[in-house]
């Protein structure tokens, strides 16, 4: 029997924009008694959800509980700008571009979790959380362009679609002029990341036990497997463990996993007038050229959303102070972009934890008997989270689908530089991206 006990359990600040929009979630249902169950899901974000929905698919009838340490929402699932992306995203280039046939593969493989998230969307009936418009690239200067045009040429050689547009075209769709040009892409989907998962767990709920506000303090594993959370323990014929980065808190894939934040600020609805003096049209997303600049989203309901910078904080953590520090970095890349609207204010503000390895390669796979992992997303969770889900379940499932056969043909995440070296290399190689991001920031 091997043990495994959390050192740490997450704890999101309060602030996310995007839950505190929504109507107040019915009260949660901690885990106040001891379970046994077939399956045990560990984190309810998109990957946890995508594992129990397709359980739900693949083992009609078996016991599937789902646990989380927080509401369903409160975490980085529910807190992210919302992009799905179908095309390659890689953060640490100076483009988003990788190799040719890697992002070949890295495109189906996105597809095939937008399209799950998709089908999730329309058969369990929700509503106003996914709409899929695509997004822009916008460059706000001539490295910017040089940036775009260089995507633009991998875009044709991956023979992807895409239209490039001019800097009035982006004033006629953002009502900025703050943009140089752009390109649009029209994979993409974007979605109001809390409405989602918070949505996807409502519908689950009549097959799935879901216990909110529960948890994992240990694993055992063995012949039993047994999950003890703070007031009840869960017996389990198979495990498995969604919580992203906090992984590493349970001792797996130690030192292999680097824990990155960014930081997102969300407007209050803007009225009529800030509306006509903005112009534009009434829905839109844009990531920077740069991966280090400024994204931004207008919502139906009048509200924008900015976010920019990242943060290595290895202890899994952020605190008020860095908020409302990178929160007056949001304040200034708002009013460049949008001086027309002198006296939007922020409403909301918050930060969340990204976790990535320095190979770019997820911590996914059977790691003893009957427990499984489907964690570290490289940023792009709402999608990799989304399809690693869906996949773990097929390989516990004993399905060799050909995507779990590429998943698994993956290197493990790479070991991390000792320690300071990797801080301070990590804080010093954030620190020049941000700067070379320039205008994009
Ligand atoms: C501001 C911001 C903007 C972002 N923008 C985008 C974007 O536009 N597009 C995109 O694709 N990605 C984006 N991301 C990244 C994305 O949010 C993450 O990659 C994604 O949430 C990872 O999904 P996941 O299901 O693997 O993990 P998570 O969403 O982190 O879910 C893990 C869950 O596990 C729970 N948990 C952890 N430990 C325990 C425990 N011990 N017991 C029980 N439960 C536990 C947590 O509470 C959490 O709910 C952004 C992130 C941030 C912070």
């Amino acid at each position: 029997m091997t043990g495994y006990a959390a050192v740490r359990t997450p704890q999101d600040l309060a602030g996310s924009g995007w839950y505190e929009i929504l109507p107040p979630p019915p009260p949660p249902r901690p885990l106040e008694e001891d379970l046994s169950v077939d399956w045990l899901v560990v984190g309810a974000g998109f990957a946890g959800l995508a594992a129990a929905r397709h359980l739900t698919q693949l083992r009609d009838g078996e016991r599937i509980a789902v646990i989380d340490a927080q509401r369903v929402g409160w975490g980085s699932a529910g807190r992210n700008s919302g992009f799905m992306i179908d095309l390659p995203h890689e953060l640490n280039s100076d483009s988003y571009a990788g190799g040719l046939e890697a992002d070949k593969k890295q495109i189906r493989m996105n597809r095939a979790g937008i399209a799950f998230a998709r089908e999730a969307v329309d058969e369990l009936g929700l509503r106003n959380v996914m709409e899929p418009c695509g997004k822009i690239h916008g460059a706000t200067d001539g490295n910017g362009l040089t940036a775009l045009r260089r995507f633009e040429a991998h875009l044709d050689r991956l023979e992807e679609p895409y239209d490039s547009l001019s800097a009035d075209d982006l004033q006629r769709i953002t009502g900025t002029d703050y943009y140089a040009g752009g390109t649009f892409t029209p994979g993409a989907v974007l979605i109001q990341p809390a409405g989602y998962v918070r949505g996807l767990a409502a519908a689950l709920s009549d097959k799935v036990a879901i216990h909110e506000e529960t948890p994992a303090l240990r694993i055992e594993t063995g012949a039993d497997l047994t999950v003890t959370t703070p007031k009840g323990r869960i017996r389990t014929r198979h495990l498995i463990l969604t919580v992203n980065g906090q992984i590493e808190s349970f001792g797996l894939f130690k030192r292999r996993l680097m824990h990155v934040f960014t930081f997102a600020s969300m407007t209050r609805p803007l009225t009529d007038a800030e509306q006509s003096a903005l112009g534009g049209e009434p829905r839109w997303g844009l990531i920077p050229a740069d991966p280090m600049g400024t994204t931004l989203r207008r919502l139906q309901e009048g509200r924008i959303v900015v976010r920019n910078s990242f943060t290595y904080n290895p202890g899994m953590a952020t605190s008020p102070a860095q908020v409302a520090r990178i929160g007056r970095q949001h304040d200034s890349s708002f009013r460049a972009r949008f001086p027309m609207l002198p006296e939007v204010e922020m409403a909301h503000r918050w930060g969340g934890h990204l976790c990535l390895s320095l190979n770019s390669v997820p911590a996914f796979g059977e790691l003893e008997q009957r427990v499984y992992a489907a964690c570290c997303q490289n940023g792009l969770g709402t999608v990799k989270g989304t399809l690693s889900g869906k996949l773990i379940a097929d390989l516990a499932c004993g399905d060799k689908a050909p995507l779990v056969a590429d998943m698994l043909a993956l290197a493990e995440p790479r070991k991390l530089y000792p320690e300071p070296f990797m801080t301070l290399g990590a804080r010093a190689k954030l620190w020049w991206m941000h700067r070379r991001a320039g205008r994009d920031l």
